[in-house]
């Protein structure tokens, strides 16, 4: 299979096969691709960024880390679901270890709207 590596702008393209119980991953300009293509025959994952509204002020949010690719709807509701906040800076985690993944929701922006 013919996968972009998206770890950095480079975006070699990588040819992953399976033979037997290895996975072989070429056309790599570095370590990190191998990683990545043989995560995207397995188990896919996605960074998430996201915005969410509250009364005065729009938060961006990402995940800490990639997530299973097949999480991103649930994750997306389960932001939905967090009421504001009293308070909120950036940085904070809005959620903590989601579905029981280790990966944080984390605030990386806040645009209020009177600025
Ligand atoms: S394999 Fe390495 S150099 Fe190539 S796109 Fe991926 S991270 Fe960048």
């Amino acid at each position: 299979m013919e996968f972009t590596c998206i770890m950095c702008p480079v975006g070699c393209t990588l040819n992953v096969t399976k033979q037997g119980e290895n996975i072989i991953v070429k056309g790599n300009g570095c370590p990190r691709g191998e990683i990545y293509g043989k995560n995207e025959i397995t188990l896919p994952k996605r960074m998430i960024t996201t915005i969410k509204k509250y009364k005065g002020a729009t938060i961006s949010l990402k995940t800490s880390e990639a997530i299973d690719k097949t999480l991103i709807n649930n994750v997306l509701k389960e932001i939905d679901k967090v009421e504001e906040p009293k308070k909120i800076n950036i940085g904070d985690i809005l959620i903590k270890n989601i579905f029981n993944t280790n990966v944080d929701i984390i605030v990386t922006n806040i645009n209020y709207e009177n600025n």
